[in-house]
């Protein structure tokens, strides 16, 4: 076994008995999960997979999902259009909150937080409300390498008690943020947080971000390389909700979590790394997943600004 699998191992044997948080209830379908549940995958840039604990276990993506619709917002419109409907600064507020919604702020602050999200996911391009599933669903299948499913009993769940995103959206079309179409708006909303993923799927869509757009299991190009700095940065920037300043500071790497406890994280051109551990903090991100991010990063020097792993591309092509 290699050491690094060895490390893997040791970590998931140290955390599974952390038994702190809770698990996410406003949206009633994710109270249904285990709180033992806890995987930890790695998928490398060339492919290779390490893996331990519950990473089979299916479970809905939520919010992690906002990265990757993102991606195809800017390939719909490009990045200066976008960044005139979706800003790209970080709030420090939660995912949910409203506050910063008014007749000054123009446009939603950033793509990570649901009013971004469900601005971005309103400008997805299709004739009606079916295409635009499609190639959202298209979209998603080629970051995760094989057919992607909705979790009907989840979108009907948040649908139902989706009072506070709906609020959101009703201020952004009264600010002129959103069209009409709110309510369409809302439901691609639901159905991509719906979408079904397990721990290892949400490590390949984090190692095709971290292969520059290109699946390393498939080969296919899911997004255009163009945009993947674009959706790091803003992963860097606005990913970890009110805790993203906390976390560029002690992982260093981009990130995004979703309330069911996946945390997916991109060390460019190494690999992805992907948590699932549904106990949550009060700022929504899963507990041992945060303990094992910190673990992962201080051994393996991946916080891109520790300087003293020596690795320098420029300079080694530089000096070829
Ligand atoms: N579907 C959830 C919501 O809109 C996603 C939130 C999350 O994962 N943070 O509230």
């Amino acid at each position: 076994m290699s050491q690094f699998q060895r490390f893997l191992e040791a970590l998931h044997e140290k955390y599974q008995p952390l038994a702190e948080g809770t698990l996410a209830s406003y949206i009633p379908e994710l109270t249904k999960a285990d709180p033992g549940w806890f995987g930890i995958s790695v998928v490398t840039v060339d492919g290779q997979t390490y893996q331990v604990g519950t990473v089979d276990q299916t479970f809905t993506i939520q919010s992690i999902s906002k990265v990757f619709a993102y991606g195809m917002g800017l390939e719909d419109h490009g990045r200066e259009a976008l960044l005139h409907k979706v800003g790209v600064e970080p709030t420090g507020d939660p995912f949910n909150s409203l506050i910063r919604l008014d007749e000054d702020s123009k446009r939603p602050d950033n793509p990570m937080i649901n009013a971004g999200a469900i601005a971005t996911t309103s400008l997805i391009k299709g004739a009606d409300p079916t295409e635009r599933l499609n190639r959202l669903m298209a979209m998603f299948r080629r970051y995760i390498g094989h057919d992607v499913f909705i979790d009907i009993s989840t979108f009907m769940s948040e649908r139902s008690t989706g009072h506070r995103n709906r609020a959101i959206a009703h201020l952004m079309l009264n600010f002129g943020m959103l069209n009409g179409a709110i309510e369409a708006a809302l439901d691609l909303y639901f159905q991509q947080c719906s979408l079904l993923v397990d721990c290892h799927d949400l490590a390949l869509m984090a190692a095709t971000l971290a292969n520059r757009g290109i699946n390393p299991a498939t080969g296919e190009q899911a997004v255009n390389p163009d945009y993947v700095r674009d959706i790091l940065s803003v992963m860097y920037t606005c990913g970890m909700y009110n805790f993203a300043g906390e976390w560029a500071y002690r992982v260093g790497i981009p990130a995004k979590s979703g309330v069911s406890g996946g945390i997916l994280a991109v060390v460019p051109n190494q690999a992805g790394i992907a948590v699932f551990s549904p106990l949550l903090d009060k700022n929504g991100n899963s507990i041992r997943g945060l303990r094992v991010f910190e673990a992962l990063s201080q051994k393996y020097g991946f916080h891109l600004f520790d300087l003293s792993m020596g690795k320098c591309s420029l300079l080694t092509a530089l000096n070829e």
